[in-house]
């Protein structure tokens, strides 16, 4: 297997698979958010300075039937420019004529951008004469998309058999298995997971999987009102998964036989409405009136959550505490945060899944204090599930 250091790109086209899948205005069509972008940067420079040339590979948004304008890489082109410091041309397909002819015509140091992958339904089929035609735009395929490496996707996964001499994970990439594979295999004890979000069932098998090695389980966010309502709680108009009654009660018994400690919230912030300006007040969490319902995790439940971060030497956080879009509902997420950071300040290991948590560290400027935050929301999900991502294996076989 290749690796992304050792490798001489030099003359070489490098297919690079990234995930610019970036949040744009809509008014303005400017990004909001170029995190993603900046991500990759490290891998981009890394070939262009060794003397390789780049094709950028991306999916953009959701689009259902073909190419639709408004998930265009047009939009995002300048803003790679801006950020990579160097010009960018842009294809408008990924295996017609026009791209073909561009990739074959790239120079050292030069970059094209082929339009949105997912414009191509064969994309997500995982259609292997698709990927083909793809592997044909360079001598060479760098995965740097973590956060599409749980897809069996023509550009994530079939391509690599292209590739079987060169075929790597680029610097993000490895840096997310790293900072994943530290968090899975030698976690200093205690590991702390934290898990919150909506539902219950998004995450029942990060929660199953995470009973093997963590220690203490904390579990906030809409989905704690299907546990207390398991145990015999009234949880009024509180998030609720009836069909996951079951499932919740066999996560406790198995935690209580193993040793493992889970962390419910018992008190919360319940709202009369689902709304910034509803009347609010404090409630035992297995005790809220019909009409009100558990929009935040409450101030017991803050301080005794604490404890535990602070004493943690290791900690995974996946899924904010309550509502924490809407100003009334975000102080538990906020603490949960602050712990973290503190938690790392003192030594911790901390690694904050993608997605909703990610955007929450990013809101309360605590980013840069904790010690991972990672790229990829269902891909992390999915790696701590215990599940084997198709697009890191396909790298190694
Ligand atoms: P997830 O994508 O499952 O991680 O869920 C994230 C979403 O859960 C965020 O948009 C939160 O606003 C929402 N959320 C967290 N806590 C609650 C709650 N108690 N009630 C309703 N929604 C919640």
């Amino acid at each position: 297997m290749s690796t992304f250091s050792t490798f001489r790109f030099a003359s070489k086209r490098a297919i690079v698979r990234v995930d610019f899948n970036v949040p744009l205005d809509k008014q303005s069509n400017k990004v909001l958010d170029d995190k993603r972008i900046l991500a990759a940067i490290p891998t981009l420079k890394h070939i262009l300075n060794a003397g390789g040339s780049v094709v950028l590979l991306s999916h953009f948004g959701r689009p259902k039937n073909g190419p639709e304008p408004q998930y265009s890489l047009l939009q995002i082109k300048d803003k790679i420019s801006e950020v990579l410091k160097v010009p960018v041309q842009f294809a408008a397909d990924c295996i017609g004529q026009e791209s073909m002819q561009l990739s074959a015509a790239l120079k050292p140091g030069q970059v094209l951008l082929l339009e949105n992958i997912r414009f191509y339904k064969e994309e997500s089929q995982g259609d292997m004469a698709f990927a083909e035609k793809l592997a044909k735009h360079g001598d060479c395929y760098v995965n740097d998309a973590f956060g599409a490496a749980h897809r069996s996707h023509a550009s994530t996964t079939q391509i690599a058999n292209f590739f079987p001499d060169a075929k790597m994970a680029g610097l993000l990439m490895q840096a997310e298995i790293e900072n994943a594979q530290k968090v899975l295999h030698t976690a200093k004890k205690p590991f702390t997971a934290i898990v919150g979000g909506a539902k219950i069932s998004d995450k029942v098998l990060i929660v199953e999987h995470l009973l093997n090695i963590a220690d203490h389980i904390i579990i906030g966010g809409g989905m704690a009102y299907t546990f207390f309502k398991a145990m015999g709680g009234q949880i009024g108009n509180s998030l609720c998964e009836d069909d996951r009654l079951e499932t919740c009660k066999d996560i406790l018994q198995r935690a209580a036989a193993i040793g493992v400690q889970i962390h419910l919230p018992q008190d919360a912030i319940v709202a009369d409405q689902f709304s910034q300006n509803a009347n609010t007040r404090i409630d035992d969490s297995n005790l809220i009136e019909n009409n009100w319902m558990g929009l935040d995790i409450g101030p017991m439940a803050c301080a005794s959550f604490k404890q535990v971060i602070l004493k943690s030497k290791t900690i995974l956080w996946n899924g904010p505490m309550g509502v924490f879009e809407m100003p009334a509902f975000e102080q538990g997420t906020k603490t949960i945060a602050q712990a973290v950071a503190q938690a790392t300040k003192f030594g911790a290991f901390s690694l904050i899944g993608g997605g909703d948590s990610a955007a929450a560290i990013q809101q309360f400027d605590l980013s840069n204090q904790v010690s991972y935050v990672s790229t990829g929301g269902g891909a992390l999900l999915e790696y701590f599930e215990g599940k084997t991502l198709p697009g890191i294996a396909a790298l190694s076989n």
